[in-house]
């Protein structure tokens, strides 16, 4: 405001001064809560984090300037571990606590210039532009999982919590935001499955999977409700007397269109998919009461043993020794018939449920029996830590027979060393007259292959059981 003679204020002046104050007041006021509301409609109330709606406008506006600089986008999306847990047990506040604490602790991680969103739930997704290469995504990564090692406060007390990353890479150009985060969410997941705490980087082979998963899937989620599926068994032998003394149960899929499906080409999805689970307990399931019945039937078969492979997803389900308890009640097999089939993966798994899984099984009475030893990890700690029953050596060992002396001396380290813990050992993939003469002499008692029989049908069992069939 101007005057152009120096005076005091009259009265006029200041209504008029208070009419301008007013409308000028009014408009900062609009402004403000149109401010308000816009930062309200981008950002998630409780962490005041940019939401799931501003990511994606970055992201968008990151594609475009990534492909015009030619470098590239890291997008890591990050699930807390075990989440519900503190909701759970500490409650719901806490668990909303525990999400505004980790906020500040993933900003701090990154670079101003980069987005950290709050996605959902427990869901947060870091968006960082100008990413060199592979490694240096990697190292962002590294620092970010850095935020969860000390401990958080929840209710005065301090509680350790991990998360699971998922990462990709992006050059930028013709991608929809939705795609990346589709696939750094299947990296996620994947990272979840190795045992949580860790991250995995997206590649082609799980591009692959993403893309080709739901077909499969259905189709799986199909022959399931349809009983499809049927269990083959291949038999073990006791070498000396080349009787049978176990078999291993083994599904297939009798596919309406494709005919005779082996494992490999369905247990992938089933695994992706949780659809193992089911899968699993309808094996089980068929397989103890096949066992039962033959134990019934054949005189030849009251020592028989059943053997059925235990995926890491399938050990982690909750409640599988009670599902195991009940298929062996309702079958009337014994549980010191069953054993479990697990890799080296599953007894090395950190990962608590599985541990307990096991040790589960092992009080119902099972057997603990170590599919293809050997190729999985060094570490022989884990030999010690379960009570194993057996250990299956793995068929690249026995195929390494006809050509190598290191073979030779692996299977005979195995032996003694399974032979000094108690344990037995079941070599896999025989074919040959020379490896059986070999294993024999090596101390083998036991023994698994084509040069005895493949898997074959239930009923096939039951008559080379019946007639005391030795070698098919
Ligand atoms: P996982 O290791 O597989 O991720 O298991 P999880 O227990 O973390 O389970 P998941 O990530 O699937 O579920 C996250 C849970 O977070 C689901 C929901 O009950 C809870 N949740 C979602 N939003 C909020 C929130 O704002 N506050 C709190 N306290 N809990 C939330
Ligand atoms: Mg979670």
């Amino acid at each position: 405001m101007y005057s152009s003679e120096r005076r005091s204020f009259n009265l006029d002046d200041a209504n008029f001064l208070q009419a301008v104050g007013h409308v000028l007041g009014t408009a900062i006021e609009r402004r403000r809560s149109e401010d308000r509301a816009r930062h309200e409609a981008l950002h998630d109330p409780l962490t005041g984090m940019p939401n799931r709606s501003l990511l994606r406008d970055r992201l968008e506006q990151a594609l475009v300037r990534c492909e015009r600089r030619g470098t590239q986008i890291a997008l890591l999306f990050l699930d807390i571990d075990n989440f519900k847990l503190v909701n759970d047990s500490l409650g719901h506040s806490a668990g909303d606590e525990l999400l505004q604490a980790v906020a500040p602790r993933l900003e701090e991680a990154v670079r101003p210039s980069d987005t950290v969103a709050r996605f959902g739930g427990d869901e947060f997704v870091v968006l960082a532009e100008d990413v060199e290469d592979e490694r240096a995504a990697r190292l962002l990564t590294e620092r970010i999982a850095a935020a969860f090692t000390s401990p958080f406060l929840l209710r005065g007390e301090s509680h350790v919590v991990s998360a699971s990353t998922g990462v990709v890479m992006c050059p930028g150009g013709e991608v929809y935001p939705e795609d990346l985060l589709r696939d750094a969410d299947a990296a996620m997941y994947r990272a979840k499955e190795r045992g949580r705490g860790h991250y995995e980087m997206f590649d082609d082979a799980m591009r692959a999977r993403v893309v080709g998963r739901l077909k499969p899937e259905n189709e799986l989620r199909r022959a399931l409700a349809e009983d499809e599926l049927v269990v083959h068994y291949q038999p073990y032998y006791s070498l000396a007397d080349q009787t049978i003394a176990g078999v291993e149960a083994l599904v297939r899929w009798r596919h309406p269109e494709r005919g005779l499906l082996l494992p490999g080409e369905f247990i992938p999805v089933a695994e992706e998919s949780g659809l193992i689970v089911p899968l699993g307990a309808v094996v089980m399931r068929q397989a103890c009461h096949d066992a039962s019945h033959w134990r019934g039937v054949c005189s030849e078969a009251p020592d028989l043993r059943l053997t059925v492979n235990l995926s890491a997803r399938q050990a982690a389900q909750p409640g599988l020794v009670d599902l195991v308890a009940a298929t062996l009640a309702d079958s009337g097999l014994e549980p010191s018939c069953l054993g479990v089939e697990i890799t080296e993966s599953v007894v090395m798994e950190e990962a608590t449920g599985q541990i307990e899984a096991l040790e589960g099984l092992r009080e119902l009475g099972l057997r603990l029996v170590v599919d293809d030893f050997g190729t999985g990890y060094s570490s022989l700690a884990y030999l010690s830590r379960f009570s194993l029953d057996v250990l299956k050596i793995d068929r690249s060992f026995v195929a390494g027979l006809d050509s190598g002396e290191s073979s030779e001396a692996i299977v005979a380290a195995i032996v003694g060393m399974a032979s000094a813990l108690g344990l037995s050992v079941i070599p896999e993939g025989i074919e040959t007259e020379a490896q059986l003469v070999k294993l024999t002499e090596l101390g083998c008692r036991l023994g698994q292959g084509f040069m005895f029989s493949p898997a074959v049908e239930a009923a096939e069992i039951e008559r080379m059981l019946s007639a005391g069939v030795a070698v098919a």
